[in-house]
């Protein structure tokens, strides 16, 4: 185990930025990714993969669904073998995770819109959001707000029936 004593006396430590700003190009498919925080690295990636850091800080997330690629830093590169949750919005998961806090997948939405010809995703997860709140930072590997991902996988299932 690591003090947290060690962490502040390593000020010097180049990586260490808590949350990576703009964007950087994914190594693997070259599209633009968005840095995450230290600590949703440190809830959502395996105990062995994580045991090989020593700061959890400076890693991007590519949401790009056919990169294989879900965390990067320099030329360091974790894939779905290397996460302690399924990555939603990459091909060929199941489930197909899009909000994280409310338990919504692709397959949810999906099976709502053939019975019934409208999702209530959006308003349940605004209503929950309300009331109990969301824990994006330690839940969704993107490290943020779902609402975008949940909107854009409503417009392909439906467009997809
Ligand atoms: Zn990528």
């Amino acid at each position: 185990m690591f003090s947290t004593t060690k962490f502040s006396t390593q000020e010097s430590h180049n990586c260490c930025t808590p949350q990576p700003k703009g964007k950087v190009e994914c190594p693997s498919c070259h599209q633009k990714a968005k840095g995450v925080l230290g600590k949703t690295f440190d809830a959502l990636v395996k105990e062995e993969i994580k045991a090989k850091f020593d700061c959890f800080d400076g890693f991007y997330y590519c949401k790009t669904p056919s990169c294989k690629t879900v965390y990067f830093r320099d030329t360091t590169i974790l894939t779905q073998e290397d996460m302690s949750i399924v990555v939603g919005l990459k091909e060929g998961v199941s489930p197909a995770t899009v909000c994280y806090c409310f338990e919504w997948s692709k397959e949810k939405i999906k099976a709502e819109l053939e019975a019934t010809g409208e999702t209530t995703a959006l308003e349940d997860i605004k209503a929950k959001m309300e009331n109990s709140g969301c824990s994006c930072e330690i839940l969704n590997p993107s490290g943020g707000c779902c609402l975008g991902d949940v909107t854009k996988a409503i417009k392909e299932i439906k467009s997809a029936l």
